[in-house]
């Protein structure tokens, strides 16, 4: 019998292990299972090239709970080790392993910085166990082998008797961890960290049909007609898929295949996903994943059902930030590669070369996807289109490559619901849009009922009006502004028409300068200046008298601030800015000026201020209730 000591420099490594990995522990069984995965297939890798003179045959992974003897078993039927092997691998390289790795985080082992904890290994075992035993023999012609550690520095290594070729880990359950022990719990870890792993894992067994029994139907003596029940039988109880959807070719699946799968990661979300998105490269890194868009509508802020990240077909995290760009992670779906460095803390990830090429090769993935949705069914996209603009929306805003692109895709609906893209618009109001500076002058609106009589006012020159409603509009706009040439957005409320497009001046006033500064004045006295900045133009005498506007700059400045970012600094608390255009031309201005007493006067103002309000839907509350009872007394 060997007896050693395991090479300490850290006095006692066990301790430090509980210590720094507390709040993981669960990951014990993810790294023992990862072990026995790839001591199998080395077993296939081996036998596949002639080097392992053995049966391959059907290998499973078992896991099994001992509640009595507070035992956990992992088994598999791969590689095995001899004597020699265990004292390499066991006693010198997995521990060297866990030591650096604990010397490496010690100092960072908050639990925030870390992504998986790959690299600690075979020693996280003693997370949960204070006896950890391994039973194993060698595919190679030689003895078994028995390892027994009890968490201090000593070990204990004798010929086993162990008859199969393979492993099996022995883990005595510490009094702190019997949460390890309950059937419910290593199902939970099983399904979270193994459900895609390639070799089957069993887990108990289970009842199913027989599926080579067809149930009779009997007749009893009353003449009634049942069926027989159906016959069970036991079955190894497989918690994995050991071939799931994104390990196999694009041209193998079907549209079906995709949804399938969708369902399967996702089991509790009933609604369908829009597309998907295969991912599959392996130059300059491997990459392979799926990505789903789910629906989602005006909500940026569903995060319930995350993109997973696998390495090699074992779960690391649902946080894919610095992986995925930003504005990717509102998808869902699956990423697998085992070339993302995991065990490193995030600020590092964002800065490593191999993630950023992983990060703008899925950019331009999803980009070339959406394109060729966009040309080979338009109308399906259009369809779409509310669901997905959101995300596409924020990919504009945050990276140039996507932008760059988006052109070929990125839809403009007017109020009518017609689709236009970039060139598509532009080619449409070039001409009937652009003002006497030169400026092709876009108008949105971004609400229908809200802005109805604004919108009405555009379309009666014959201008098209976009409809822009997402939450992040006034950044896009912002942006699109500035790396189209000359340019401009407008919201059909924030000026009279003839002010957004400016054309040459045509306008003829009907009131003399004279009149002009006595309506001035007038308007100046009733109306309160702290709300209105009151302005005087002389449009068609048909247009509104009145008219409530809300300058474009100011507003804009405002939204981008209370979504987030942009803006100028202060705006979001900035009390709301109108202003109130009066037609001067219009029949009721003049009729204002031709009444003789004031207290006629300012019931005239007043009325036609709170139309205009009313038409912007700011006459609320005890304004609005004063407006209706002058309204009732004007009539009768
Ligand atoms: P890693 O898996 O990163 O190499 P581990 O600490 O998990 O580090 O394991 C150390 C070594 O122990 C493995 O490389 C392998 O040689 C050996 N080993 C661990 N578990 C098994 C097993 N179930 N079957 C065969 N060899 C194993
Ligand atoms: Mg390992």
């Amino acid at each position: 019998m060997a007896k050693g000591t395991i090479n300490v420099s850290v006095e006692n490594i066990f301790p430090l292990i509980k210590k720094f990995l507390y709040s993981d522990h669960e990951i014990f069984l993810r790294e023992l299972i990862s072990n026995a995965t790839d001591a199998t297939m080395k077993l296939k890798h081996l036998t596949n090239i002639g080097e392992a003179k053995v049966e391959y045959g059907n290998p499973q992974i078992e896991v099994k709970i001992d509640k009595k003897g507070k035992k956990l078993h992992i088994i598999d039927q791969g590689v095995g080790m001899s004597k020699e092997e265990v004292e390499k691998y066991i006693n010198e390289v997995a521990f060297s392993g866990a030591e650096e790795f604990l010397d490496k985080y010690k100092d960072k082992m908050d639990g925030a910085g870390i992504i998986g904890h790959f690299g600690l290994g075979f020693y996280s075992a003693f997370m949960v166990a204070d006896k950890v035993e391994i039973k194993t023999k060698s595919f190679k012609d030689e003895d078994a082998a028995h390892w027994t550690c009890d968490g201090s520095p000593e070990f204990t290594l004798v010929k086993g008797e162990r008859k199969e070729r393979g492993t099996e880990i022995i883990l005595h359950i510490a009094d702190d961890s019997t949460e390890f022990l309950e059937e419910s719990r290593i199902r939970e870890l099983l399904l979270k960290y193994n459900k895609f792993m390639p070799i089957p894992i069993k887990f108990g067994t289970k009842e199913i049909n027989d599926p080579d029994h067809e149930p009779k139907t009997i007749t009893d003596k009353d003449g009634k007609e049942s069926k027989e029940p159906h016959k069970q039988i036991t079955v190894d109880d497989i918690i994995n898929n050991p071939d799931p959807a994104w390990t196999k070719q694009p041209t193998d699946l079907k549209n079906e295949d995709y949804k399938s799968f969708y369902r399967e990661l996702y089991p509790m979300q009933f609604e369908e996903p829009l597309f998907s998105i295969h991912l599959n490269v392996d130059y300059p890194f491997n990459l392979t994943g799926i990505l789903y868009f789910p629906k989602l509508g005006q909500d940026m802020n569903i995060q319930k059902d995350r993109i997973q990240l696998y390495q090699n077909q074992v779960f690391v995290t649902d946080n894919v930030e610095g992986i995925v760009p930003e504005f990717l992670t509102m998808l869902r779906g699956v990423i697998d590669s085992p070339d993302i460095p995991l065990n490193v803390s995030r600020s590092y990830l964002q800065a490593d070369a191999a993630v950023k090429k992983i990060s703008s090769y899925i950019t331009r993935k999803v980009a070339d996807k959406l394109k060729s949705l966009f040309n080979e069914n338009r109308e399906d996209f259009e369809n779409k289109w509310d669901d997905i603009k959101v995300v596409i929306e924020y990919g504009m805003l945050s990276e140039d490559k996507f932008f760059e692109k988006s052109d070929a895709f990125a839809l403009y609906p007017n109020v009518d619901g017609k689709y236009f893209t970039y060139e598509e618009l532009e080619k449409k109001i070039k001409k009937n849009q652009t003002d006497k500076d030169d400026k092709m002058v876009i108008l949105y609106a971004s609400n229908k009922d809200e802005q109805h009589s604004y919108i009405e006012a555009a379309k009666a020159k014959g201008y098209e009006v976009l409809l822009l409603d997402s939450p992040i509009v006034s950044h896009l706009i912002q942006k699109l502004e500035t790396s189209k040439e000359n340019i401009s957005f407008v919201r059909v409320d924030a000026d009279h028409i003839d002010k957004l497009i400016k054309k040459e001046d045509t306008a003829i006033s009907k009131l003399s300068d004279e009149e002009k500064t006595k309506l001035d004045e007038l308007l100046k006295e009733v109306i309160p200046s702290e709300k209105f900045m009151v302005q005087l133009e002389p449009m068609d005498s048909e247009a509104a008298p009145f008219m409530i506007t809300q300058p474009e700059f100011m507003r804009r400045m405002k939204e981008m601030q209370q979504t987030g970012g942009g803006g100028m600094f202060g705006m979001g608390n900035m009390p709301e800015m109108y202003n109130l255009v009066v037609n001067t031309n219009s029949e009721l201005v003049g009729q204002i000026l031709g009444t003789k007493t004031r207290k006629k006067q300012e019931r005239l103002i007043n009325q036609s201020l709170d139309l205009a309000r009313l038409s912007q839907g700011l006459l609320k509350g005890e304004e609005l209730t004063s407006f209706i009872k002058r309204s009732y007394s004007m009539i009768k």
